[in-house]
């Protein structure tokens, strides 16, 4: 069906970019993200299926969204991800298909989900020190995010960008290996300054380790960055290149808020639909689709989500309200 009237909101703002969580559950319990111990998982019954999430994606390409990103939680622990990968991959007037992974179950799913028709990849790595990964995650799995990398690059995946969140007195040590192993490999990584989205509200803003601060210690270190010309204005990130090749970004979420480019919309895996990561009111499309909704009023309650988008998440503001659900919940 070809698009009807885009999406926009009150202040203009064009939506095309869908972010699909699958799953709430992950392998690994990163700090910034989930809880240590006593996780809450939805139960599987209120997760979308296979059917209700393509359905979902077809009536949101009628509205325009052309690009989605598959998340979580960690979308490779959900089963049969490849069966809904391909499906995915076969809608039509889907231009853009990416997804991002924590990376430890890559060694065995790059290959399925490539077959699928996935080709581009987001993968999660914050330090390439053994210690500090366990230090963050909770868990010892650096050895197998560093083989899904490599059996990812391998089988051909393009532009395969590594995922850092940059905290504050801890990973300071780790902004310049990872660059230059990224360099090395031909990908790139993308620093994203720790946001207020965990799950135990350890967040203060001086545990966020700022843009400027890392892309002055990769200047200092590796050679002058300069931003990259002609930038796509709605990207999340900021791009750098180096004199001599390789390019760097930084999601600033903090000290560079993008939110009047912001062209995404998220739904959870329990189906929600959110304007904004830090969203406190969301809509339920679960709820609409299993009381038997035709296409047309799941299409006007995206409408109408949409049009209630605020302008921004005000991080930096006295009224700031972190949102009611942590990272693992919404879907980064
Ligand atoms: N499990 C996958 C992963 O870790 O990539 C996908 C879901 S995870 C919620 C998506 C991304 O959110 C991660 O790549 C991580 O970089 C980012 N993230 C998680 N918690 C964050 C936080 N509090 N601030 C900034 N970024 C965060
Ligand atoms: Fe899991 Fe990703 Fe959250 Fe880490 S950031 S706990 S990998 S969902």
């Amino acid at each position: 069906m070809p698009p009807s009237a885009p999406l926009v909101d009150s202040f203009g703002r064009v939506h095309d970019n869908l972010r699909i969580s699958v799953t709430d559950r992950c392998n690994i319990r990163c700090f910034y993200c989930m809880p240590e111990t006593d996780v809450h998982f939805v139960e599987r019954r209120e997760i979308l299926d296979f059917e209700e999430i393509e359905r979902f994606v077809e009536i949101a390409v009628s509205l325009g969204i052309n690009k989605l990103r598959v998340t979580g939680g960690e979308p490779l622990v959900r089963r049969d991800l490849p069966v809904l990968i391909r499906r995915l991959a076969a809608v039509r007037g889907i231009r853009d298909l990416a997804l991002t992974t924590n990376g430890v179950l890559l060694p065995d799913l790059a290959e399925p989900l490539y077959e699928a028709g996935l080709r581009r990849l987001n993968v999660h790595l914050d330090t390439l020190d053994r210690e500090r990964f366990r230090q963050i995650t909770r868990r010892d799995d650096l050895d197998k995010v560093l083989a899904g990398l490599a059996r990812a690059k391998e089988i051909g995946y393009r532009k395969i960008k590594i995922n850092a969140v940059a905290v504050k007195n801890l990973v300071e040590p780790d902004i310049v290996p990872l660059a230059r192993f990224a360099r090395e490999n031909g990908f790139e990584v993308r620093y994203i300054e720790f946001m207020p989205l965990d799950a135990q509200n350890l967040w203060d803003r001086s545990k966020v380790l700022l843009a400027d601060a890392m892309i002055e210690m990769l200047s200092r270190e590796i050679g002058p960055l300069h931003p990259v010309p002609d930038p796509d204005p709605r990207a999340p990130a900021t791009e750098y290149e180096f004199a001599d090749g390789g390019t760097v970004g930084f999601i600033a979420s903090v000290s560079r808020p993008f939110c009047l480019n912001c062209n995404r919309v998220r739904l959870t895996a329990d189906g929600k639909l959110r304007y904004c990561l830090f969203a406190i009111q969301e809509d339920d499309v679960k709820g609409l689709m299993r009381s038997g909704a035709s296409d047309d009023e799941i299409r006007a309650l995206i409408r109408r989500n949409i049009a209630g988008k605020w302008i921004g998440h005000e991080i930096n503001s006295a009224k700031f309200v972190a949102p009611p659900r942590p990272m693992y919940s919404i879907g980064g």
